[in-house]
């Protein structure tokens, strides 16, 4: 008797896609996320904005420049992208198929507009949309974050509250009222057997 191969007896695993408008907290939410559940595996998507202070090319982000961004688009590299006031994103496609086929649940923490698109690629990935206690919240938050100019805030709390509106279309709506708590939650998602 053959004994099937040993990467023929993994089971795939489910695809997570978090999202939310800026400022809501994604970051701190995946961070606990990862403390919680180190099985987890976190996207780390391209992108054309400048590295933060402290952020670290490889680390947060690949920080790109615009001609390579659309070498990645035109070599169907991104399994998503989009431009989030001004600079564009996208997520690296081959990483995340492999995780997936290697049984590894897998994260995404991307914009409303690469949700949607991965919704229709990938219909069977399970959409959280990650919604702040208020919107009072949300804008002291991104007000307070003091590392984007007057413009970027304003262009950042256009785009939550289109965002904000977008809850319906998920599957599930974490509130981030406590970090460990909504971290917690995302979790016990992320783990959830699929039948
Ligand atoms: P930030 O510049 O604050 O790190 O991210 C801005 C927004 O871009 C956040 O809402 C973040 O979730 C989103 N984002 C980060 N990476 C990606 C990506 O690969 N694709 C998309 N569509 N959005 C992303």
């Amino acid at each position: 008797m053959t004994r099937p191969a040993a990467d023929a007896m993994v089971t795939p695993a489910r695809l997570t896609v978090l999202s939310g408008p800026s400022g809501v907290g994604k970051g701190t939410v995946v961070a606990e996320v990862r403390r919680l559940f180190p099985h987890v595996w976190v996207s780390i998507s391209c992108t054309t904005r400048k590295p933060r202070p402290g952020e670290v090319d490889g680390v947060q982000y690949h920080f790109v420049s615009d001609a390579q961004f659309d070498e990645l688009i035109a070599t169907d590299r991104l399994l998503e992208y989009a431009t989030f006031a001004g600079r564009r994103y996208g997520t690296p496609r081959k990483p995340v198929e492999q995780h997936l086929a290697a049984g590894r649940p897998t994260l995404l923490e991307i914009e409303l507009q690469g949700a949607r698109q991965i919704r229709e690629r990938m219909p069977d990935a399970q959409f959280v949309f990650l919604a702040p206690p208020s919107e009072r919240e949300l804008r002291d938050r991104l007000a307070g974050r003091g590392t984007e100019t007057d413009d970027m805030i304003e262009a950042r709390l256009l785009q939550a509250r289109a965002e904000l509106d977008a809850r319906t279309e998920f599957d599930v709506v974490v509130i981030n009222d406590d970090v460990e708590r909504a971290a917690a939650e995302v979790v016990s998602l992320l783990s959830a057997v699929v039948s």
